[in-house]
């Protein structure tokens, strides 16, 4: 290999690149990022996780963080558009999840920080650099980029992690990437003042909102400004002929739990679209190569763990780089150990993600049964918890099972997403039933 090239190359500057980036680079390893961007740019992705903020911790970036001044988030609720029920979780209830809060992000702020604490621990962070192709050897990897400025050069590694998110400049080169036969989704969003939040604690909540065959999400980012989106299928959008701003009002019009949050909000700046963002790629890993992040896999945003899994894979991906450049190996055992691990925790939020559109499976989720502490192991995996081992998994699968058996068997509650039912008329249905309250939040 010639004596110029990097330890690691990495494609993308977002979460997943800086994560990656600046453990390497805090491990003592030359790293080069090249971020097709110019930052702050804007990208959508809000809603952080708990145990985000232990990857923060070991970044050396929380402090930066919190001093930000960012809205915390302590937990999430989940209500039915028609208003007839509601589930609120909170992280520090769970009895498995170690950690109890996260933060809500802009974007454009959040991925620059992340960014430029890589450059600072020591990793060579170009902006305005877009990577066009890869190929892998024996001995190394070769990319090619283009500067902004028309510039054009080949870079040489050691390996290479790829953390180019939904662009997925390798899969795509190597024509890999699966998109999901059912999840063909779309999302309108924008952001805006005057949003109707809760009170006290509740005010940082990310609050879903489920209309039939759709969501909405509701994510404070400061005092002035709420971002609000909406995920339907692509095909009742392309169906419905209206501008993004006429199907996202008539749909929050049409639910009586957003006209109370919505009706004095103002937006502010564009409503944006995005579509397609349910894939994977069959593999993580090749020749001396490590997908981090999107440019793995990314399915639907419901559960907010994007960022979360993005930074995830990259430490894990820094860590196997540096040990195979100690032992002077190409990694391909240990990348197989990657692609396994990241499959996993991927395949955690994917089975929710399905879970999450079905009506068998919102009945379970929406009306949590304290036996077992399966409403626990749902909490912390949503919190992040990844590695509590088989007290969790268990739990998890029983969950599931619980879900199939409601198929055909109602275990629980029916739920409608009628919109002219009302709460009133779920507890004459469900005597029994807690519906919302301070009581459910011990979830
Ligand atoms: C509608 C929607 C809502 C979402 N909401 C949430 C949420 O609330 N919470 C959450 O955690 N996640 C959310 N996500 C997911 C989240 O946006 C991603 O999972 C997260 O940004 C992944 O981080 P990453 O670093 O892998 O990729 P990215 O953040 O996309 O970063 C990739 C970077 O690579 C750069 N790049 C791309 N191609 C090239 C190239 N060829 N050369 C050089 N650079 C390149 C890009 O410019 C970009 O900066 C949402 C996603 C969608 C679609």
């Amino acid at each position: 290999m010639r004596p110029s090239a990097y330890d690691a190359l990495i494609i993308g500057g977002g979460p997943g690149g800086s994560t990656a980036a600046t453990f390497l680079a805090r491990a003592g390893r030359r790293v080069l990022v090249l971020e097709k961007e110019r930052f702050p740019r804007f990208h959508i992705g809000e809603s952080l996780l708990p145990y985000n903020r232990v990857i923060f911790e070991e970044l050396g970036v929380l402090a930066t963080l919190q001093a930000q001044g960012l809205i915390t988030k302590t937990g999430a609720q989940f209500h039915l558009g028609n208003g007839s029920k509601s589930l609120y979780l909170v992280f520090r209830n769970g009895r498995y999840t170690r950690e109890p809060e996260a933060f809500q992000v802009e974007r454009s702020t959040f991925d620059h920080v992340l960014l430029k604490h890589a450059a600072v621990s020591g990793a060579e962070v170009r902006e305005g650099w877009t990577v066009s192709r890869f190929t892998a050897d024996d001995t190394g990897v070769t990319i090619e980029a283009r500067s902004d400025t028309g510039e054009q050069q080949t870079f040489r590694g050691a390996f290479l992690i790829d953390a180019s998110g939904r662009g997925n400049l390798t899969g795509n080169q190597e024509r890999i990437r699966e998109i999901h036969p059912k999840l063909k989704k779309l999302a309108v969003f924008g952001h805006f003042a005057d949003v109707r939040l809760d009170e006290g604690e509740k005010a940082g909540d990310t609050v879903i909102i489920r209309l039939e065959n759709k969501w909405f999400w509701i994510i404070p980012l400061s005092a002035e400004k709420t971002s609000v989106g909406c995920v339907m299928d692509q095909e009742e959008y392309a169906q419905a002929g209206e501008t993004p701003t006429e199907i996202f009002t008539r749909l929050w019009q049409s639910s009586q739990t957003l006209r109370e949050r919505m009706r004095n909000a103002r937006l502010l700046g564009a409503m944006h679209t995005t579509s397609d963002f349910s894939y994977r790629n069959r593999t993580y890993v090749g020749k001396r190569l490590l997908r981090v992040g999107d440019a793995a896999g990314f399915m639907d945003p419901i559960f907010s763990a994007g960022v979360y899994l993005a930074c995830y894979s990259a430490r894990m991906a820094a860590r196997i780089v540096d040990e195979s450049l100690r032992n002077g190996t190409d990694g391909n055992v240990a990348l197989l150990r990657y692609d396994r691990r990241i499959q996993r925790a991927m395949r955690t939020y994917w089975e929710m993600v399905e879970g999450f559109y079905t009506t068998p499976f919102m009945e379970v989720f929406m009306s949590p049964r304290h036996k077992l502490s399966i409403p626990a192991a749902v909490t912390a995996v949503l919190g992040g918890e990844l590695e509590g081992g088989w007290k969790i998994r268990w739990r998890m699968r029983l969950f599931f099972w619980l879900v199939k058996l409601q198929r055909h068997f109602p275990l629980l509650p029916r739920i409608s997403f009628c919109p002219t039912m009302n709460r009133r008329t779920a507890e004459i249905g469900e005597p029994a039933m807690p519906l919302v309250g301070d009581d459910v939040r011990s979830l």
